[in-house]
């Protein structure tokens, strides 16, 4: 009996595919059986669920199982090409006109059978398809089957479905029994087929339940094997005694959170007492706070470094840009203001609590001073992009680090800062805290932050308004109108954010966009307002410059490409124009007009769009519709998928061949129930090795430690 490691070790050249269609497989990176057995159909024909031709009325969708008898192509007196064939199915004949599809007349040669999906049109007095969607099925005759699979084409390998069936049937005669690595109370419990047959079903199915059945259990598989690698991570972590035990209870939290102007939020206080319950314990922290836009995180995150560095730790913050990276150092400055720290080398016996920024753009020896504060321990904060990870600095105490809007961060990086406080004095590993302001469903979360705790801000502080959305269309007058409204506010002393379109290109194709956009709207639309610029390739005293004078109401108008995206607060800004809004995607948009809506008025975003597609439609009524960063997460992830959203190489998404998220929430749900289950009663999965060297080979290295004894 073969398992999946033994499939992944086995060439095609052992299973008897020639040569020839090897190398053009192993462009489409299948060159294991294992790979051939995973390239799963795209979808199935079901003849005995098709039309009769003779049956098809006018105006019916339908999908014919025919043969092609003639095919002929021509252009039109405008050059556009026309192919037209002739198809049957012994009940009778149709025509099939393809236009400016020129190269179907080599896909579809006489005597070629496929299955042909469309609605059914007259012409002329005939009954035809337009372009229909065409799944070529082999030649004539070739196929005795009654369900059909169809599977996904590559046209760069020149691979056909008939190939891939044959070569899919010439693998599974050759590697004998599929070993069944799930013990059979939970198939039984979940009613799952075993392995072995949903491998040759999925790919042979006798009908298009058993194929279902067998897509149920291969896509189960693949969401166990997450979950136990997630599982066993989040256990290993917890069970880890290195980390350090932060004394919480100390004064400078308590004198931080006295100091706000405001009260915290419910979910706020509880945030923070989850952090400093796992910050107290032995086991390093690994937390991921959620909150939308707005919600508070910075509070929560200031009170974790100070939890830190009352007992004598640095912090450090880490975020995605400079821009950000830049504000947060600004922010926590001016919140540290007179907060002091314990320090018996001084004369008082304490000093003030300091914060130091580190991007790309410090210079050499603003960064050596850095480098020695690190070390003596007189820095208790730095803030930071990447700079942080890759900069080499000589913490002496890491104590907590916190990474800020994590989707742009990836698994590895998270492990990298860990490491960083490995080197420092006591070698203990420093807690880590994740904020995201892109909510995540719970089941998403549970599978891309599977590993990690959670805390949530769901409650928004109080004083946020409306912010009413209206999608604006190319018409000039529409455009005019918002520009209008941007007016109003301006003089009735607020401001306003202009998000530049996309441009393709390098980020100075794109600043450069940014600038001619800013001349046009002071020579037109904006004519008479004070305009301020900003972009990524501003170096980095102008781009402060640029936030300051916006800050201070010296301008009226920010004109910025889309570095304002995350975290820039300024509560006086009421407008937010966005250009081409239909190119960005769901999160970006709402983290985008979060911009506004954080002051006392009500507030307004204008999306200038163009949807041409299905999808950008759909976002740009979910934007209309909504403010709920929960609920627009959500329309995210039905609308583009999880791989999209949160990036291929988070938590081995990439393993998804057939599940897919949100549609298989029930999966993933009973997958974790499953994986948790399986690790009580076989922690180091002893007694099931298959499914560990499952979980080594699909998920990675990351996860090789876990399930050494
Ligand atoms: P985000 O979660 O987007 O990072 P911020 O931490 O930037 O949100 O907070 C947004 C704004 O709300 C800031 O101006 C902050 O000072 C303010 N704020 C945070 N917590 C509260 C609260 N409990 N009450 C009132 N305002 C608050
Ligand atoms: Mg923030």
């Amino acid at each position: 009996m073969r398992t999946l490691r033994d499939l992944a070790h086995l060439p095609l050249s052992d299973v008897g595919i020639r040569e020839r269609l090897r190398e053009r497989l192993a462009i489409m990176e299948i060159e294991t059986a294992l790979d051939l057995l995973t390239h799963y159909p795209r979808r199935y024909h079901d003849r005995t669920n098709q039309s009769e031709i003779a049956a098809l009325q006018e105006g019916e969708e339908a999908t014919v199982f025919a043969e092609v008898r003639r095919i002929s192509s021509r252009r039109t007196r405008n050059r556009r090409a026309i192919v037209e064939a002739a198809i049957t199915d012994g009940t009778s004949s149709l025509n099939v006109t393809f236009f400016n599809q020129p190269w179907r007349e080599k896909q579809l040669p006489v005597g070629t059978e496929a299955a042909f999906f469309g609605k059914v049109e007259l012409y002329r007095g005939r009954r035809q398809l337009t372009n229909p969607v065409v799944d070529v099925l082999g030649r004539e005759g070739e196929n005795t089957a009654t369900v059909v699979p169809v599977y996904p084409q590559s046209g760069k390998a020149e691979v056909f479905t008939w190939q891939l069936r044959d070569a899919v049937r010439r693998t599974l005669d050759a590697v004998g029994e599929i070993a069944e690595p799930l013990p059979s109370s939970v198939r039984t419990e979940l009613k799952l087929r075993d392995r072995d047959w949903s491998y040759r079903q999925v790919h042979q199915p006798d009908s298009t339940e058993t194929a279902r059945q067998a897509q149920r259990r291969l896509r189960f598989d693949e969401f166990l094997r997450m979950q136990l690698g997630l599982v066993a991570r989040k256990r290993a972590l917890d069970a880890e005694q290195s980390g350090i035990r932060h004394d919480v209870d100390g004064p400078l939290v308590t004198r931080f959170l006295d100091s706000l102007p405001f009260a915290l939020t419910r979910d706020q206080r509880r945030a923070i007492d989850e952090i400093r319950a796992d910050m107290a314990g032995a086991s390093p922290m690994h937390r991921l706070l959620q909150g939308d836009v707005g919600s508070g995180k910075t509070v929560v995150a200031l009170a974790a470094l100070l939890a830190g560095v009352q007992g004598g730790y640095q912090g450090a913050l880490m975020a995605p840009t400079e821009v950000l990276a830049e504000q947060h150092h600004a922010v926590v400055s001016r919140l540290l203001d007179g907060l002091t720290v314990g320090d018996d080398a001084t004369l008082t016996g304490d000093r003030p609590v300091t914060a130091a920024l580190l991007t790309n753009r410090t210079g050499a020896a603003e960064r050596r001073r850095l480098a020695d504060g690190l070390a003596d321990g007189s820095v208790d904060i730095v803030v930071g992009t990447h700079a942080l990870i890759y900069g080499d600095l000589p913490f002496a105490r890491l104590g907590i680090a916190v990474i800020d809007e994590q989707h742009r961060f990836g698994v590895e990086q998270r492990a990298l800062l860990r490491d960083l406080g490995r080197d420092g004095r006591d070698g203990a590993t420093p807690d880590v805290l994740v904020m995201t302001a892109t909510p995540i469903p719970r089941t998403a979360a549970m599978l891309v932050y599977g590993d990690l705790d959670k805390s949530e801000l769901r409650e928004m502080p109080p004083g946020r308004t409306p912010i009413d959305t209206t999608v604006v269309g190319p018409n000039p007058l529409e455009r005019a109108a918002a520009y209008e409204r941007l007016r109003e506010e301006v003089a009735q002393g607020r401001q306003a954010y202009v998000v530049c379109p996309l441009v393709e290109g390098s980020p100075r194709t794109q600043a450069k966009a940014a600038s001619e956009e800013l001349e046009r709207l002071a020579a037109e639309d904006l004519h008479g307002l004070r305009l301020g610029l900003l972009h990524g390739q501003l170096p980095a005293k102008e781009k402060e410059a640029a936030m300051a004078a916006f800050r201070d109401g010296e301008v009226d108008v920010l004109v910025a490409t889309t570095v304002i995206e995350v975290g820039v607060d300024v509560p006086n800004a009421t407008v937010m124009i966005i250009e081409d809004a239909d190119r960005f995607g769901l999160s970006q948009l709402h983290q985008l007009r979060g911009r506004v809506g954080r002051g006392g008025g009500r507030s307004w975003c204008f999306l200038f769009a163009d949807p041409t597609t299905k999808d950008s439609e759909a976002r740009m009524a979910a934007m209309a519709e909504s403010t709920d960063g929960f609920l627009l997460a959500e329309r995210d992830l039905e609308i583009r998928g999880a791989g999209e959203v949160f990036g291929e190489r988070q938590a081995g998404l990439g393993d998804l061949k057939l599940g897919r998220i949100p549609r298989d929430v029930k999966y993933v749900e009973a997958a974790r129930a499953v994986a948790e289950r399986l690790l009580d009663e076989d922690p180091t999965l002893a007694r099931n090795r298959q499914l560990a060297e499952e979980v080594e080979d699909l998920l990675g290295d990351d996860v090789e430690f876990l399930f050494k004894s």
